[in-house]
């Protein structure tokens, strides 16, 4: 007896320290179960409960619940062949799609202009535009809340994995959050819309990964908070149902979808949402405007943007550069609240400009979109097209 608690107290030591970790939530199984139209919550949920199906979450904005999936395939077949259901599918776990950080120099009391934010040619529009009132949406890892060429531009922060943690614990969001916002004063970097709004979710753990049911509560974050644009730094190799709807309501909603293509650098292999047709979806160039070489490409790419060592704010205050196709998405979303911030448009409008407003760098058309993002395009076309009476 006395021996036995002597290893229990040493095995809950081990726990407690985190030498053990005692299970990973990203291998837990978990489905997602759909209702059709016009089914009442409810009645939805007993009816789960009847099959032994435990209930873990409910995804309000697709009529949905997320169930565990405790290896009774036999309930989740008998439960799909209810009329209430309209489908049960896997709650698929997807990835940040951004390489390694590597370190950066940057000169003591000075701040560098990062060259994709010279390449779009955005820093000639600041002194006129620079995404004042516009909300921007970051669905990642977090923020690092307390980086000094980042926080006043953050004006809100939430959680929705189960641990509820907000905090950056990975470094890939606050990067992205730095490439679209981060300040314009004598320090580091400057972001593409230094004066943007971030709203930050985190949806993906400290190792990049996050599953469909967090996506779709973090989408439903951003459609409660009224954000103007989403920027949506991962990809998730299967199709799923429940993330095609929560893209479509947030479409619906007046909100600009921005997604990275992917870094499988392969043909056809688009990820999702980015292959989503309410997504924009972009692919990374480097500094000589070549395709970068881990960007995938497909029929479904809309556009390429600087995704190649990007230097930008990092986690406890520091700066990394990194590249991916996560790194070019945010180049688009800063674009998006610098046009936003001259003109509100509707989402639709605000797509089309950002497109049509692309440069065309001689690449293949499943490479480039197209073509490469123009931030001062944009803004000059928004103001020929949208406000002519302004000088
Ligand atoms: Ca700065």
């Amino acid at each position: 007896m006395i021996l036995f608690l002597i290893y229990y107290y040493m095995l809950m030591g081990l726990v407690g320290s985190g030498l053990i970790n005692m299970i990973d939530p990203m291998d837990v199984e978990q489905k997602i179960v759909g209702f059709k139209q016009n089914t009442k919550k409810a009645s939805n949920m007993h009816l789960i409960q009847e099959y032994g199906i435990k209930v873990k979450k409910e995804l309000p904005l697709v009529n949905a619940f997320v169930c565990e999936d405790n290896a009774d395939t036999a309930a989740f077949h008998t439960l799909a062949e209810d009329e209430e259901v309209e489908f049960i599918e896997d709650d698929y776990v997807g990835t940040t799609q951004a390489l390694s950080p590597t370190h950066v120099d940057l000169i003591q009391g000075q701040q560098m202009i990062p060259w994709g934010v010279k390449k779009i040619r955005a820093h000639e529009i600041w002194k006129a535009f620079d995404g004042e009132g516009v909300r921007v949406g970051v669905i990642d890892t977090g923020v690092d809340r307390s980086h000094p060429d980042l926080k006043d531009n953050i004006k809100d922060v939430y959680g929705v994995l189960d641990c509820k943690n907000i905090d950056d614990d990975n470094g890939h969001g606050t990067h992205v959050s730095g490439i679209i916002a981060a300040l314009n004063n004598d320090i580091g970097v400057v972001g593409v819309a230094p004066n943007a709004q971030i709203y930050s979710v985190k949806a993906f753990d400290n190792q990049g990964r996050g599953r469909v049911s967090d996506v779709i509560e973090a989408l439903q974050w951003c459609i409660d908070k009224k954000v103007h644009v989403v920027n949506m730094s991962f990809g998730f190799n299967m199709q799923s149902i429940a993330l095609k709807k929560a893209i479509k309501a947030a479409d619906q909603n007046n909100i600009v979808l921005v997604a990275a293509a992917g870094n499988s650098g392969k043909d056809n292999s688009v990820m999702y949402p980015a292959k989503y047709p309410e997504v924009i979806a972009v692919a990374a160039s480097d500094k000589n405007d070549n395709a970068a070489s881990f960007s995938s490409s497909g029929p479904e790419v809309n556009i390429i943007a600087p995704g190649v060592d990007i230097p930008s704010t990092y986690i406890k205050g520091s700066y990394r550069s990194m590249s991916g196709t996560s790194m070019a998405t945010p180049h688009v979303v800063g674009t998006i609240a610098l046009v936003s911030s001259v003109k509100k448009l509707s989402a639709q409008k605000v797509k089309e400009l950002i497109l049509s407003s692309a440069k065309d760098i001689g690449l293949p058309k499943k490479t480039q979109g197209q073509g490469q993002l123009d931030a001062y395009k944009a803004v000059a076309n928004i103001r020929r097209l949208y406000c002519e009476q302004i000088g």
